[in-house]
C-alpha cells in the first residue's frame, strides 16, 4: 500500500515538475489552459498541412538533401515557398477549427507562431480562413513589425511569422510591444526543438512554461515517399499538383 502511494505521488509530482509533454489530439491541450495563459500555436503539421506530399516540411527536409552545396537551404526553401502559394492546405487533425473556436469563446487567448517567412503571412492566414480557423478573434488586434536576430519579423492577422529567427525572442519582443504579462504559456508544436525555444526564454522572463509536443502528423510523417513528392514537383502544372494517389499511381507505372 505504502510503495502505491509513494508511486502515486511520484507521478503526480513529475507531471507537474514535466513542462515538456507529449500529446496525440489536440483536445488534449485543453487541461494545461488556465484564464491567465497565453496559448500559442505551431501551424504547418499543427494546424495545417498540405493536400499532397510535396510542400510538407518532410519534403522540405528530404529536398535540401537532394540539393547539394552551399546554397541547398536558400534554393529550397525558394521552392517551397512557392509550392505554398499554389498547395492546398487541409486540417490536421478534424474537429480541431471547433476546439479552437470552443476556446475563443471562453475567452483563451491563442496566437499562432510560425519560422514561415513574411511573404507566406497573407497565404498562410487565408489558407487557416479556407480551413474554418481565425486566429485573430482572441488574439491582439494590433499589427507590428520589428527585427529579430537582424530580420524582419512580422505580426498580423493573430499570427507571428518569425522567418526562420528564434521564436521564443520573437515572441518576448511582442509580448513587450503588446504590454500582455501571462502567468503561463502552453506552445503546442510537433517539433520538439521549437518547444525548448521558448521554454528557454519564457524561463528567463519567469513565466510558467508548458510545451506541448504533439505527435498527431507523426504517422504521416512516417509514411512520406521521397519519389512520389519528385513525381509531384517534376510533373506538377503549378496550378494543379498532383495528388498522392495520382503520383503514386505513375511510380507503379513507372518503377
Ligand atoms: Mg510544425
Amino acid at each position: 500500500m505504502k510503495i502505491l502511494f509513494f508511486s502515486i505521488a511520484l507521478f503526480i509530482c513529475s507531471s507537474i515538475d514535466a513542462k515538456i509533454i507529449e500529446i496525440n489530439y489536440f483536445n488534449e491541450s485543453i487541461p494545461y489552459l488556465t484564464q491567465d495563459t497565453l496559448f500559442i500555436l505551431d501551424i504547418d503539421d499543427t494546424l495545417l498541412v498540405p493536400k499532397q506530399m510535396l510542400g510538407s516540411d518532410m519534403w522540405f527536409e528530404d529536398r535540401i538533401k537532394q540539393q547539394k552545396g552551399s546554397e541547398a537551404f536558400e534554393k529550397t526553401l525558394n521552392e517551397w515557398e512557392g509550392i505554398r502559394h499554389f498547395t492546398q492546405m487541409q486540417i490536421v487533425e478534424p474537429g480541431t477549427q471547433k476546439t479552437i473556436e470552443d476556446l475563443q469563446k471562453k475567452k483563451h487567448i491563442i496566437i499562432g507562431l510560425s519560422t514561415q517567412s513574411l511573404t507566406l503571412s497573407k497565404v498562410t492566414f487565408h489558407q487557416l480562413i479556407s480551413n474554418q480557423i481565425d486566429l485573430r478573434v482572441t488574439a491582439p488586434q494590433e499589427n507590428y513589425y520589428f527585427q529579430n536576430e537582424n530580420k524582419g519579423v512580422l505580426y498580423v492577422n493573430g499570427i507571428l511569422f518569425t522567418s526562420g529567427t528564434s521564436k521564443g525572442k520573437a515572441l518576448f519582443q511582442l509580448l513587450e510591444k503588446t504590454k500582455q504579462r501571462f502567468k503561463r504559456i502552453v506552445f503546442m508544436n510537433d517539433k520538439g526543438s521549437h518547444l525548448a525555444d521558448i521554454e528557454k526564454e519564457a524561463e528567463k522572463n519567469h513565466v510558467e512554461f508548458f510545451g506541448l509536443r504533439y505527435g498527431y502528423s507523426d504517422f504521416r510523417k512516417k509514411s512520406f515517399d521521397s519519389r512520389i513528392a519528385n513525381i509531384q514537383l517534376y510533373r506538377s502544372g503549378f496550378t494543379q499538383i498532383l495528388s498522392d494517389e495520382e503520383a503514386k499511381a505513375l511510380v507503379q507505372k513507372n518503377p
